[in-house]
């Protein structure tokens, strides 16, 4: 798809098209840092810290990532995690009961649930035995109603990135919108997608604060794309989607990126430890590669050393009812005293 062929009105559902973004009194009146007296909003006068209305279109936050992924911030959409943001790209662009996605199992849950609430059928195109798009049948499975392919990459739960060549294939290929998950990229060895926006106009972003960042419990999920598809997803976005708590620490967050880096370097680290100490596991059969911040592990019988670890106060995700995961296990990389502690019970399981 290059940019002569897109056309954002003709993926963009009717009703859309002719929405105007609804104007809230912090979008009809923009500070521009001048004292004034607020009397626009009905709100408890008060100060407290959280009295007034949060920004509507996050601008301070908007500019340091615009500054730290080299994009405009013409080219961002924040929501209230990432599972809004891809609630909104459902709500945009599937007309309810006549368009279609693909999603690519075994892979993140909530493109599924999410089609299912929009009333959104949904094509699946299993991923090949090496967990690589299969882009021959993912071409086959198109139709004039698919509007969007999810590519998670790196794959949860799956692990690995995937690679340059099928996504680029992809991308060429679809006139609709393929959306990239990059909620991992933080962890991978692979560059994220987000300089590639301006080559290719159907490319979505989405990344999130939820795991890197370490800042699951504040909802923050971020969207890149063109200028076109993020104002479409402006026009549908509830005004106030995030709240001022959740922007202030984030701010803090993105400004201090050298503790994020830091924290992920550790991360590694205890993530190739625990790959090696695995392989050292008698009923582990196989440690899959990950470019993630978590392994996917196959096992003799994942449910029963699922229930194993569990009575010994270790939580994992047991995979086995995915496809292609038969008797897998997901396990996320802890601190070094949490990963030690679910090693030494494996150990242990094993000599019993
Ligand atoms: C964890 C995860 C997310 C994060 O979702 P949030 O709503 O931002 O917390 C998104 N995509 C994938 C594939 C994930 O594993």
């Amino acid at each position: 798809m290059n940019k002569a062929q897109f056309n954002i009105d003709k993926i963009t559902r009717e009703n859309v098209k002719g929405l105007k973004p609804y104007s809230s009194a912090r979008d009809e009146y923009v500070s521009d840092g001048s004292k004034m007296i607020f009397l626009d909003a009905n709100e408890n006068p008060y100060e407290n810290g959280v009295n007034r209305y949060p920004d509507p279109q996050q601008r301070s936050l908007k500019t340091v990532l615009a500054d730290q992924k080299g994009v405009s911030s013409q080219n961002i959409l924040l929501g209230n995690g990432s599972d809004e943001v891809l609630d909104l790209l459902f709500r945009a662009f599937c007309e309810p009961k006549i368009d279609n996605i693909i999603t690519l199992p075994p892979t993140y849950g909530m493109y599924k649930v999410l089609a299912n609430i929009n009333d959104i059928s949904e094509r699946e195109v299993l991923l090949t035995n090496s967990f690589e798009p299969n882009v021959s049948e993912i071409l086959e499975a198109i139709d004039d109603a698919t509007k969007i392919i999810f590519l998670c990459s790196p794959n949860n739960p799956t692990g690995n990135s995937f690679s340059e060549e099928s996504i680029i294939k992809i991308l060429e290929s679809f006139e609709g919108l393929v959306v990239i998950d990059e909620a991992y990229i933080d962890f991978s060895s692979k560059e994220s997608w987000i300089n590639k926006i301006d080559i290719y106009p159907n490319l979505i972003i989405t990344q999130t604060l939820s795991k890197a960042y370490g800042m699951a419990g504040i909802r923050l999920g971020l969207c890149y794309a063109s200028k076109e598809i993020i104002n479409v997803l402006n026009k549908i976005k509830p005004p106030y989607n995030v709240n001022e708590l959740t922007q202030k620490r984030a701010l803090e967050r993105v400004m201090d990126v050298a503790i994020v880096k830091g924290e992920v370097a550790r991360i590694l680290e205890e993530r190739e430890k625990m790959i090696i100490s695995l392989k050292d596991v008698s009923f582990v059969k196989e440690v899959y590669k990950t470019d993630a911040n978590f392994i996917l592990i196959k096992v003799d019988d994942a449910t029963k050393r699922y229930d194993q670890l569990l009575k010994e106060g270790v939580v994992i995700r047991n995979r086995t009812t995915q496809p292609l995961c038969e008797n897998t296990l997901r396990l996320t990389v802890g601190t070094s005293e949490e990963n030690k502690a679910l090693l030494t019970k494996m150990m242990t399981l094993d000599k019993n």
